[in-house]
Protein backbone atom coordinates (compact mmCIF):
# COMPACT_ATOMS: atom_id res chain seq x y z
CA UNK A 1 0.00 0.00 0.00
CA UNK A 2 0.96 3.28 -0.79
CA UNK A 3 2.64 6.08 1.83
CA UNK A 4 0.97 9.10 1.50
CA UNK A 5 1.54 12.19 3.29
CA UNK A 6 -1.89 14.63 3.88
CA UNK A 7 -1.78 18.01 5.60
CA UNK A 8 -4.79 20.26 6.25
CA UNK A 9 -5.52 23.09 8.23
CA UNK A 10 -8.54 23.73 10.64
CA UNK A 11 -10.17 26.43 13.09
CA UNK A 12 -10.40 25.35 17.03
CA UNK A 13 -14.07 25.90 18.11
CA UNK A 14 -14.69 27.90 21.34
CA UNK A 15 -15.00 24.57 23.37
CA UNK A 16 -11.54 23.44 22.56
CA UNK A 17 -9.55 24.38 25.31
CA UNK A 18 -6.17 22.84 26.83
CA UNK A 19 -7.98 19.77 28.27
CA UNK A 20 -9.80 18.74 24.80
CA UNK A 21 -6.05 19.11 22.91
CA UNK A 22 -4.67 16.44 25.79
CA UNK A 23 -7.67 14.70 24.72
CA UNK A 24 -7.05 14.77 20.84
CA UNK A 25 -3.41 13.99 21.48
CA UNK A 26 -3.66 11.00 23.83
CA UNK A 27 -6.32 9.54 21.44
CA UNK A 28 -4.76 10.47 17.98
CA UNK A 29 -1.20 8.68 19.65
CA UNK A 30 -2.70 5.27 20.63
CA UNK A 31 -5.13 5.20 17.06
CA UNK A 32 -1.89 5.91 15.33
CA UNK A 33 0.05 3.68 16.72
CA UNK A 34 -2.33 1.34 15.65
CA UNK A 35 -2.50 2.52 12.30
CA UNK A 36 1.28 2.91 11.87
CA UNK A 37 0.28 6.46 11.25
CA UNK A 38 2.81 9.03 12.17
CA UNK A 39 2.91 13.40 12.16
CA UNK A 40 3.12 16.62 14.00
CA UNK A 41 -0.04 18.75 15.35
CA UNK A 42 0.93 21.99 15.03
CA UNK A 43 -1.84 24.59 16.87
CA UNK A 44 -2.24 28.15 18.53
CA UNK A 45 -5.15 29.41 19.88
CA UNK A 46 -7.08 29.83 16.51
CA UNK A 47 -5.90 26.92 14.13
CA UNK A 48 -4.55 23.82 13.83
CA UNK A 49 -2.13 22.83 11.30
CA UNK A 50 -1.87 18.72 11.16
CA UNK A 51 0.76 16.30 8.55
CA UNK A 52 -0.28 12.61 8.54
CA UNK A 53 1.73 10.10 7.17
CA UNK A 54 1.08 6.44 6.55
CA UNK A 55 -0.58 3.96 4.07
CA UNK A 56 -3.22 5.83 2.18
CA UNK A 57 -6.01 3.42 3.09
CA UNK A 58 -5.28 4.54 6.57
CA UNK A 59 -4.52 8.46 5.87
CA UNK A 60 -7.91 8.56 4.28
CA UNK A 61 -9.68 6.47 7.01
CA UNK A 62 -8.49 8.67 10.04
CA UNK A 63 -8.97 11.91 7.98
CA UNK A 64 -12.58 11.09 7.22
CA UNK A 65 -12.96 10.66 11.59
CA UNK A 66 -10.80 14.15 11.77
CA UNK A 67 -12.96 15.63 9.00
CA UNK A 68 -16.52 14.80 11.37
CA UNK A 69 -14.57 15.83 15.04
CA UNK A 70 -16.71 18.38 16.57
CA UNK A 71 -13.67 20.07 18.42
CA UNK A 72 -12.73 22.16 14.90
CA UNK A 73 -14.27 23.29 11.87
CA UNK A 74 -13.45 24.65 8.42
CA UNK A 75 -11.59 21.48 7.77
CA UNK A 76 -9.12 22.01 4.63
CA UNK A 77 -6.82 19.91 2.91
CA UNK A 78 -3.73 21.72 1.88
CA UNK A 79 -1.81 19.14 0.51
CA UNK A 80 -2.34 15.40 -0.65
CA UNK A 81 0.65 13.50 -1.93
CA UNK A 82 1.93 10.07 -2.22
CA UNK A 83 5.48 9.78 -0.99
CA UNK A 84 8.56 7.68 -0.96
CA UNK A 85 9.46 7.71 2.57
CA UNK A 86 8.58 9.49 6.14
CA UNK A 87 9.34 12.88 7.57
CA UNK A 88 7.75 12.80 10.47
CA UNK A 89 8.45 8.75 11.67
CA UNK A 90 9.85 9.54 14.98
CA UNK A 91 6.13 10.87 16.45
CA UNK A 92 3.12 9.47 16.35
CA UNK A 93 1.47 12.78 16.94
CA UNK A 94 4.00 15.01 17.73
CA UNK A 95 3.06 17.99 19.48
CA UNK A 96 4.35 21.53 18.31
CA UNK A 97 2.45 24.68 20.43
CA UNK A 98 2.02 28.42 19.78
CA UNK A 99 5.07 29.10 21.79
CA UNK A 100 7.27 26.91 18.76
CA UNK A 101 5.45 29.15 15.94
CA UNK A 102 7.47 31.95 16.19
CA UNK A 103 6.80 35.54 14.09
CA UNK A 104 10.30 34.72 11.82
CA UNK A 105 8.80 31.53 10.91
CA UNK A 106 5.36 32.32 9.95
CA UNK A 107 7.07 35.05 7.56
CA UNK A 108 9.66 32.75 6.02
CA UNK A 109 6.51 30.72 4.98
CA UNK A 110 3.44 32.64 4.35
CA UNK A 111 2.65 36.43 3.77
CA UNK A 112 2.63 37.82 7.40
CA UNK A 113 4.37 36.69 10.94
CA UNK A 114 1.07 35.75 12.00
CA UNK A 115 -0.02 31.78 12.35
CA UNK A 116 -2.49 31.22 9.49
CA UNK A 117 -2.35 28.24 7.85
CA UNK A 118 -4.96 29.04 5.65
CA UNK A 119 -2.63 31.86 4.05
CA UNK A 120 -0.33 28.99 2.93
CA UNK A 121 0.37 27.08 0.02
CA UNK A 122 0.49 23.16 0.65
CA UNK A 123 4.35 23.10 0.14
CA UNK A 124 5.18 26.25 2.57
CA UNK A 125 2.61 24.30 5.42
CA UNK A 126 5.12 21.32 4.36
CA UNK A 127 8.34 23.17 4.47
CA UNK A 128 7.41 24.88 8.20
CA UNK A 129 6.55 21.87 9.84
CA UNK A 130 10.22 20.46 8.56
CA UNK A 131 11.68 23.31 9.82
CA UNK A 132 9.21 22.89 13.48
CA UNK A 133 10.46 19.31 13.43
CA UNK A 134 13.99 20.34 13.52
CA UNK A 135 13.44 21.18 17.62
CA UNK A 136 11.03 18.82 18.51
CA UNK A 137 12.44 15.83 20.70
CA UNK A 138 11.58 12.17 19.52
CA UNK A 139 8.49 10.57 21.37
P1 LIG B 1 -15.51 9.03 18.96
O1 LIG B 1 -14.51 8.77 20.04
O2 LIG B 1 -16.64 8.05 18.74
O3 LIG B 1 -16.10 10.50 19.11
C1 LIG B 1 -17.08 11.00 18.22
C2 LIG B 1 -17.01 12.52 18.26
O4 LIG B 1 -17.17 12.97 19.63
C3 LIG B 1 -15.65 13.05 17.83
O5 LIG B 1 -15.58 13.22 16.43
C4 LIG B 1 -15.59 14.36 18.56
O6 LIG B 1 -16.32 15.34 17.86
C5 LIG B 1 -16.30 14.06 19.86
N1 LIG B 1 -15.36 13.70 20.92
C6 LIG B 1 -14.64 12.56 21.06
N2 LIG B 1 -13.86 12.59 22.15
C7 LIG B 1 -14.13 13.78 22.74
C8 LIG B 1 -13.67 14.42 23.93
N3 LIG B 1 -12.79 13.83 24.73
N4 LIG B 1 -14.13 15.65 24.21
C9 LIG B 1 -15.02 16.27 23.40
N5 LIG B 1 -15.52 15.72 22.28
C10 LIG B 1 -15.09 14.49 21.96
N6 LIG B 1 -7.57 10.88 15.68
C11 LIG B 1 -6.66 9.99 15.25
O7 LIG B 1 -6.90 8.79 15.37
N7 LIG B 1 -5.46 10.38 14.69
C12 LIG B 1 -5.14 11.70 14.54
O8 LIG B 1 -4.04 12.02 14.07
C13 LIG B 1 -6.10 12.67 14.98
N8 LIG B 1 -5.84 13.99 14.87
C14 LIG B 1 -6.79 14.90 15.26
C15 LIG B 1 -6.53 16.26 15.10
C16 LIG B 1 -7.50 17.19 15.45
C17 LIG B 1 -7.21 18.66 15.25
C18 LIG B 1 -8.73 16.78 15.99
C19 LIG B 1 -9.78 17.78 16.39
C20 LIG B 1 -8.99 15.43 16.18
C21 LIG B 1 -8.03 14.48 15.83
N9 LIG B 1 -8.24 13.11 16.01
C22 LIG B 1 -7.32 12.20 15.55
C23 LIG B 1 -9.42 12.62 16.73
C24 LIG B 1 -10.49 12.15 15.74
O9 LIG B 1 -11.15 13.28 15.21
C25 LIG B 1 -11.50 11.25 16.46
O10 LIG B 1 -12.00 11.86 17.62
C26 LIG B 1 -10.86 9.95 16.88
O11 LIG B 1 -10.20 9.38 15.77
C27 LIG B 1 -11.91 8.99 17.39
O12 LIG B 1 -12.82 8.78 16.34
P2 LIG B 1 -14.28 8.28 16.61
O13 LIG B 1 -15.11 8.47 15.40
O14 LIG B 1 -14.15 6.87 17.16
O15 LIG B 1 -14.75 9.29 17.64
Amino acid sequence: MFLTRLIYVSTLCESCDAKALDDILDISRDHNKQSHLTGLLSHNQKYFLQCIEGSRDAVNHTYNHILNDHRHNNVTILYYKEIDSRQFGDWSMGDIPQSSLTELLNLQFSASNQFNPYEMSGESAYQMLLELKQNLPSE
